[in-house]
């Protein structure tokens, strides 16, 4: 493995840390659709789900059953030009996003989205250590982290993150309420119990820390393509 790669990995598991299926016919892994579910193509969308974290491995060694109530969106604050999706995938596939401070011992969140990719990683029924530690966010919310490598279009990456949100609340009937930030979630880190509170995540979609007007243009665009 190059230096360079080694020293990204890192970085990407320090701004991670507190961070974080859809239907396939070819992954075993993917949650079969309810009757009736739209289909990613009708929100313009290409799932990847040739990097999943295999079964049974690094962050899918607990394989904790869940059923999404909520989605977190997340932002990677990685800035490096080769942070994309892809290279998610690839650091999450091959067990590099340890944490010593989480019950997994694992980093793990279920998409990534870039300008130009959307990469699954864990299965939509299976929870991912992204928000909270042992909170209700991990327990109830798909995590999908969007990509800020420089380089990559952070209007296309929310473009592409709004339609990825539409399409999930349709499959799993999650309401628009219950798309939240990051920061919706209270944290109590697992490791030692102590309060992190709630983590301005993600950042350029905040107002002072808080959801405001930039939230509110998010969720609107998320309305527009419920709406079509
Ligand atoms: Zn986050």
């Amino acid at each position: 493995m190059r230096p360079y790669f080694i020293i990204l990995l890192s970085v990407i598991t320090i701004l991670l840390s507190g961070c974080g299926g859809s239907p396939s016919a070819q992954n075993p892994d993917a949650v079969p659709p309810k009757k009736n579910a739209v289909s990613p193509q009708a929100y313009n969308l290409t799932l990847n789900q040739s990097l999943m974290i295999p079964q049974g491995q690094y962050a899918r060694h607990q394989g904790k059953k869940i059923t999404p109530k909520f989605l977190t969106i997340h932002s990677t604050q990685n800035p490096h030009s080769s942070a994309g999706a892809r290279m998610h995938a690839i650091a999450l596939i091959n067990g590099r996003l340890k944490s010593k401070n989480n019950s997994l011992g694992y980093l793990s969140w279920h998409y990534t989205v870039d300008a130009n990719n959307v990469y699954q990683h864990l299965p939509d029924n299976e929870e991912g250590q992204h928000a909270d530690y042992d909170g209700a966010g991990n327990k109830s919310s798909l995590g999908i982290e969007m990509c800020e490598n420089a380089g990559n279009s952070r209007e296309a990456t929310l473009d592409h993150t709004a339609r990825l949100a539409a399409y999930l609340m349709r499959l799993h009937r999650i309401p628009l309420d219950n798309i939240v930030p990051h920061q919706h979630w209270r944290r109590i880190r697992y490791s030692d119990g102590r309060d992190l509170g709630h983590k301005n995540c993600p950042h350029f979609l905040m107002d002072g820390g808080k959801p405001g007007p930039k939230w509110e243009a998010f969720k609107n665009r998320i309305r527009r393509y419920l709406q079509q």
